[in-house]
This record gives structure tokens, C-alpha cells and sequence, in this order.
């Protein structure tokens, strides 16, 4: 049902006497967007646009290989290093304390920070660049982390919110360079998981349809936002992010992660693949994603599975954040690149 999402904007004026035109009175249009689910506000102002670089400078490739380098001596993930210097699960929950799964590992988190809090060493590689995570690598790290919720699903099923996410390099707050993703949750919904919850909930009680099918069908249906279809995930630029350059992956036919599939996560991969060739392209070189889920086991949960991609700041000495009081503080995102635009770029990488 297509009538059932808002895809809302409102326009305000700004004025103000400007230096660089004279001192003439200059009025800046502002769009506020809101996001179609949570109603969570976001602001464009098109004279930002080509403004881009004073937010964002370029990604220094070298002091990026450099910090590597500097990290990779003492990278508990590098080699066989793992084995000795991460810790394992009880018996109870993996036989073998870590899932293996070709050259992804998967290990508990020595200061968890939630019930389950586990860490995903994604491949052999210390560095990767955003064009270098492949389908396959991606495929192990996903598969090592389902393994995992299956695992928990069996030993602790009162763990039934949880989430896959990244941290990459550490303007997106990552530790280390090594590549790795981690799963977080526990008993009790974490603010974005409750927050997305609820509002799916208040969505089916007001429309009697699911959100997420909804949205999918009607950002098909507006077209100017989908970057494709990979089997059974729709790629969408998010209408009112949360975050720069936001990426979702809808499943609209899968509720949890306990029921994807291998072609799901053929899929997903293929897509998370495919975002990050496209960020490389586009210059940015960190991200963050987290793969939310409604509650494990949840029979006919309105939440369904979705992959949202961020791009965070550059690489660059000196480099300033990205969250500002505007995103920490107002709950509100900063549009640089409208999202019709970067449906537009990203389409390229999916080619
Ligand atoms: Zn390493």
C-alpha cells in the first residue's frame, strides 16, 4: 500500500544580509524532511551542496595506509593472533568457542557492552580498502554472525534483539583498522531497535499493513530513490537520513535474522559490496551499517530485516566530526548529498 507513506518536506525561508554579494539581502531556502517511519527530521540546504569539501575533505590515502601500518604489529586479529588473544564462548553456547567460517572468525567481546556482544574479524587482511570488500569475504563475516544467532537462539533465547553492525576506521569509531563487524543486543531492544519497533507497531495499527513493504512499494513507485533490486533486497537511498550518504537494504519478506536465508545473504552482501564501491567513488573512505531485525522467532513481527549503510567523515589530519549538536544534540541530520543524487551515483555501482 503505497497511501500509507509520507514522504513529507517543508520549506523555510532564512535571510540574511550577505558580505559575498554585496551585503545585499541573500534568502536561503531550507528543506526539512522527515522520516517516513519515525518522523525523525533531517535539513537540506541546497547552497550547502557544492560546499561539500568544507564537512567532508578529501580522504588522505596515505596517512590511512600509514595508521595501518602503525596498528598492524600489535592487530590482535592479524595472523594467528586470534587464537591465542581473543577470548571464546561457553561450551553451551559454540562447542568450539569461536565460529570459523573460511577467514572470518567470530569471538564474545572482552568488555561487552550488552548481553550478547560479539566481534566478527572479517578476513585476513589488516587494511581493505571500501572497493576491496568482496561478496565472498562478506558472505563468510555474515555467515559466521547467523551461525551465531542460530547458536544463541538455541542456548539463550532470551536474547532476541539483535543486530549486526560495523565500525570502519576510526573517524567511525573503530579501535582498529582490521576490518571487523559485531553483533549487539540482548533481552531489551537497544533506542534505534525500540524506537523503529514501536513505530512499525504504530504503523500496523493505523494502515493494518507493514511499513516496510509499504516504503519498498512506494519508493518503487516515486522511483526517484531506488538504486535496484539485488534478488531479495531492494537498495533505496534513505528519503530523510539519519546519517550522511544512508543507504537501506530492505527485506520486506523476512522479519528476523533467524530467517534468512543463503539467498538473502548472497544478496545483502552483494549490495553492501556494491554501497562501498560506490562510497569509494565517491571519495569517502569510512562507514558505519547495522543490520536491524525485528525480535528473533517473533512470528508475524511488523519490523522486518533492513541493512542501513552510513558513510561517517573522512580520513584527514585534524579531521572535524561529522556529529555535531545538530546530529547528537537536535536529532537531526545534515542532507549534503540529496538522496535522489546519491540513488543516482550508487546506481553506477550496481551496474
Ligand atoms: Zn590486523
Amino acid at each position: 500500500m503505497t497511501d500509507t507513506i509520507r514522504f513529507e518536506r517543508h520549506r523555510q525561508l532564512s535571510q540574511l544580509h550577505n558580505p559575498m554579494m554585496g551585503g545585499q539581502l541573500d534568502t536561503q531556502q531550507i528543506e526539512l524532511r522527515r522520516d517516513p517511519l519515525t518522523g525523525r527530521p533531517s535539513a537540506f540546504n541546497p547552497r550547502l551542496q557544492d560546499k561539500v569539501a568544507m564537512f567532508h575533505g578529501a580522504s588522505d590515502e596515505a596517512l590511512i595506509e600509514r595508521l595501518a601500518e602503525a596498528g598492524r604489529e600489535r592487530c590482535f586479529l592479524c595472523e594467528d593472533r586470534w587464537m591465542r588473544m581473543t577470548p571464546t564462548y561457553p561450551d553451551v553456547v559454540i562447542p568450539s568457542g569461536r565460529v570459523q567460517v573460511g577467514s572470518c572468525v567470530l569471538f564474545p567481546n572482552l568488555f561487552p557492552v550488552a548481553q550478547v556482544h560479539a566481534v566478527v574479524r572479517v578476513g585476513d587482511a589488516h587494511h581493505l580498502r571500501l572497493d576491496a570488500f568482496d561478496p565472498s569475504l562478506l558472505h563468510d563475516a555474515f555467515s559466521a554472525a547467523l551461525q551465531f544467532v542460530r547458536a544463541l537462539a538455541r542456548a539463550e533465547p532470551s536474547a532476541r534483539h539483535l543486530t549486526l553492525s560495523a565500525n570502519y576506521l576510526h573517524p567511525a569509531g573503530a579501535s582498529i583498522a582490521h576490518p571487523h563487524f559485531q553483533v549487539v543486543g540482548g533481552d531489551l531492544p537497544l533506542g534505534t531497535v525500540a524506537e523503529m519497533a514501536a513505530a512499525c507497531r504504530q504503523h500496523r495499527d493505523a494502515h493494518g499493513s507493514d511499513f516496510w513493504p509499504d516504503l519498498v512499494d512506494a519508493e518503487r513507485e516515486a522511483a526517484e530513490r531506488v538504486i535496484d533490486d539485488v534478488g531479495p533486497v531492494t537498495w533505496i537511498a534513505a528519503f530523510s537520513p539519519r546519517g550522511a550518504n544512508e543507504v537501506l537494504g530492505v527485506l520486506p519478506a523476512r522479519r528476523h535474522l533467524l530467517q534468512l536465508d543463503d539467498t538473502d545473504v548472497t544478496a545483502l552482501c552483494k549490495g553492501v559490496s556494491c554501497v562501498l564501491k560506490g562510497y569509494r567513488a565517491m571519495g569517502v573512505s569510512t562507514f558505519n551499517f547495522t543490520l536491524f531485525s525485528g525480535p528473533m522467532g517473533a512470528g508475524d513481527d511488523p519490523m522486518r530485516c533492513v541493512m542501513r549503510i552510513i558513510s561517517r567523515q573522512n580520513v584527514y589530519e585534524n579531521y572535524r566530526t561529522d556529529d555535531y549538536f545538530l546530529q547528537k544534540q537536535l536529532g537531526t541530520e545534515l542532507i549534503l548529498t540529496p538522496p535522489e543524487q546519491l540513488a543516482a551515483m550508487l546506481r553506477r555501482s550496481f551496474e
